[in-house]
């Protein structure tokens, strides 16, 4: 927990550095949201590294496989449904990369302070956006 003195004032945007993630692999940060939410890779549109790291976070977290998190088919899979509708495979599942704009949260616009950031889909030209992959 940082101490009250040097966290940034609610609604700040925060750098990359700034945005604390459960875990970092690879260099690429990540963060799973709350149940339901999405899995975040954070700072980075290298998939091969954000898959990487969300294996291995997977893995110690939660003691599972990207492929049993994501319910993917397996390879070879002769699902009936798969044959007329395709299978799930990571491509079809990984959302477009694209880029949040993160702040700190502000209890004025009833968002919880205990929370680390709280984040805002923007463009790649807004100001303080952050490459992200998410699933
Ligand atoms: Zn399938």
């Amino acid at each position: 927990m940082t101490p009250d003195s040097v966290r940034p004032e609610p609604g700040t945007i925060l750098t990359l550095e700034q945005v604390e993630p459960e875990a970092t692999y690879y260099g690429v940060r990540v963060a799973a949201c709350e149940d339901g939410e999405p899995l975040l890779a954070i700072g980075t549109h290298d998939l091969r590294r954000v898959i990487a790291a969300w294996s291995r976070y997977l893995r110690e977290f939660c003691g599972e496989t990207l492929r049993d998190y994501l319910s993917l088919c397996v390879p070879d899979c002769t699902a009936p449904w798969c044959n007329r509708y395709d299978c799930r495979t990571l491509r079809s599942t990984i959302d477009r990369p694209g880029w949040l704009v993160f702040r700190a949260p502000d209890p004025a616009k009833d968002q919880d302070p205990e929370y680390a950031w709280y984040f805002e889909v923007a463009d790649a030209d807004t100001l303080g956006a952050i490459p992200v992959v998410s699933v």
